[in-house]
């Protein structure tokens, strides 16, 4: 079999048989020229199906092992796509620590639309089935590693709890890609990715991907994506397709910097304690206090404060104010989102660039801290 790297390399370049272009063409027209009455291409309108977007669906699903793929126009137009399978009275069990965008999306159509999410503890198994047992949903939707606590969930218990009460397992794999896990072979039924990270790589493209298993989700997904019109642009299609030809180069970076920043936090004097899954690029660490956290990313030079992960670019985001900001305070803190935790997306950079930066700045902390003394 073809290895991943190669696959990912050679994304979408046999794609053009009228030309034999390396790349895929960005197909810009929204509408197609039918030859007679039912003779179609199999194009018809862009919002439904557009030849770039296409070559990307298809090469996405064959990555994550699954039989279809739905482009859509940010990560959580994805979540969305894949809620909007589900209806009043149904319910979904979440691990707690999860995407804030998708608590908040989660929580409001409980209330808007009678979708029941319940949020769990996914460490404990057995209270886990216990809970599976008294509110009977209809499936789970997990990440791992969690964000931003890095904690890693099995999925292959979550697909034999799911293949047992008959459960659909959907899980956001946006923190691995498909380079490092690939939740369709160990079990589970749906994928979803914000694009808007590692899959573009380089933040310039918002983007999501919904990948399935099975022709009856796939149907349903189609009727969905059309229906509600999330679809992703041709333009961003093609950005996604030229950010998978490098995902390989880069995860590996990602997780080589990472190892070394971890290693160096985690004999750092100023920090409490540091959270890494062991792969990819994703590291969060705590400062002894949250008093430190604003000196802290006031003095960063080369690293930058910023809201997102999976770019090239190393970016430091404070979950308290950014991406968990929309997680009521006494839930967020009682989950171990506190205030003195910050979440590391480690980019390409060279590694010892990146520990200057740090070093730098834990320089300043220590001289503040004397001088207040
Ligand atoms: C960013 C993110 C999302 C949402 O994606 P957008 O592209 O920002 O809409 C969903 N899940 C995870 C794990 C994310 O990191």
């Amino acid at each position: 079999m073809t290895k991943i790297e190669t696959l990912l390399t050679q994304v979408g370049t046999r794609t053009d048989e009228k030309t034999g272009a390396i790349n895929t063409p960005i197909y810009l027209s929204t509408a197609y020229r039918h030859a007679g009455l039912g003779e179609s291409t199999g194009y018809d309108y862009t919002r439904t199906k557009n030849p770039t977007r296409t070559v990307l669906e298809d090469e996405f699903a064959k990555l994550e092992f699954g039989d279809d793929c739905f482009a859509c126009s940010s990560g959580m137009a994805a979540v969305h796509l894949v809620l909007s399978l589900f209806k009043s009275g149904d319910t979904i069990l979440y691990p707690e620590d999860l995407y804030g965008g998708t608590y908040r999306l989660a929580t409001q159509y409980e209330t808007q639309y009678g979708i029941r999410a319940i949020f769990n503890d996914f460490s404990d198994f057995d209270v886990l089935e216990k809970q599976i047992m008294t509110e009977k949903p209809q499936a789970l939707l997990i990440e791992t590693p969690t964000n931003p606590l890095m904690q890693e969930i099995p999925i292959e218990k979550c697909a034999e709890l799911a293949k047992k009460y008959d459960l659909l397992l959907i899980v956001d794999n946006t923190f691995l890609t498909p380079y490092y896990q690939r939740p369709i072979e160990l079990g589970a039924h749906i994928v979803i990715h914000s694009g808007t990270k590692y899959i573009g790589g380089h933040n310039d493209v918002l983007a999501g991907l919904v990948v399935s298993k099975g022709a009856e989700l796939g149907e349903k997904l189609f009727k969905q994506h059309n229906a509600i019109g999330m679809t992703l642009s041709p333009f961003d299609s093609w950005l996604l397709l030229r950010g998978l030809k490098t995902l390989h180069l880069r995860m590996k970076q990602h997780t080589l910097n990472a190892k070394e920043m971890v290693a160096f936090l985690e004999n750092s004097p100023l920090v409490k304690d540091v959270l890494y899954a062991g792969l990819g690029g994703m590291v969060s660490f705590r400062l002894q206090s949250g008093a430190m956290i604003a000196p802290f990313l006031k003095n960063l030079q080369l690293i930058a404060f910023a809201e997102s992960l999976g770019g090239v670019e190393s970016f430091i985001t404070y979950p308290t104010t950014q991406t968990h900001a929309d997680i009521p305070e006494h839930i967020r803190i009682e989950r171990g989102v506190d205030d003195a935790l910050l979440r590391f997306s480690v980019g390409i950079e060279e590694a010892e660039d990146l520990l200057a930066d740090l070093q730098q700045v834990f320089k300043t902390l220590e001289n503040e801290v004397l001088i207040n003394d």
